[in-house]
């Protein structure tokens, strides 16, 4: 399950890159350790999404450590490994740094989120009635990563459990979205994407 899940992830990462999702080794992305539930396999320190392969996962705890026979994992470990100790089913975390998120975020952190609704593409986030609110919350960003996954961890909590997806958005920088597995990370990576550039585009 291990490879064929980091296998799925790298080749979702290629795909985000050449949308322009994550350009200049921004973003990563991560796995829950089959084998192990405290451990995550994360792509390297400066990976290249563009370029990234399975080679590039490597081993680290939730604090993001590793074993000392592995490369540095991306320095957005510890918030990768705050959203598994958060949420127990997500199996796959992805972060990208999306144009029209961050830009929404500028427009909407003093609501401290951004709003879905009255659109179809929220069903893609697990939201099935006409009615149904989506409210991503929007944390400061922090270049201390640990002060950043406490943050990000709290926030995964803070939204009504009615209105609450698989996401946070960090302010000016990008968002983080889980799922069970690597499919369900893309798939709603993919229609958070599409939600921030819709609320983008009909507030111009
Ligand atoms: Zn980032």
């Amino acid at each position: 399950m291990s490879v064929s899940a980091v296998d799925t992830a790298a080749r979702d990462g290629r795909t985000f890159w050449q949308r322009g999702w994550a350009p200049g080794t921004g973003g990563n992305l991560s796995v829950r350790d089959p084998d192990v539930d405290a451990r995550q396999l994360i792509t390297a320190s400066g990976t290249d999404l563009g370029r990234v392969t399975s080679d590039d996962f490597v081993a680290a705890d939730l604090e993001g450590a590793t074993s000392k026979s592995e490369a540095e994992p991306s320095a957005e470990a510890p918030v990768h490994g705050a959203i598994y100790r958060a949420v127990p089913d997500a199996g796959a975390v992805y972060h990208v740094h999306h144009m029209e998120a961050v830009l929404c975020s500028q427009a909407d952190c003093g609501e401290g989120a951004t709003v879905f609704e009255n659109v179809e593409m929220i069903k893609a986030l697990g939201f099935w009635d006409a009615d149904d609110r989506v409210l991503v919350p929007i944390v400061d960003n922090r270049h201390n990563l640990e002060e950043l996954a406490r943050l990000v961890a709290d926030a995964t909590k803070k939204p009504p459990a009615g209105e609450r997806p698989p996401a946070v958005m960090v302010e000016g920088h990008g968002f983080y979205a889980w799922g069970d597995d690597p499919d369900a990370a893309r798939r709603h990576t993919e229609a958070l994407a599409w939600l921030y550039e819709w609320s983008w585009e009909r507030r111009r």
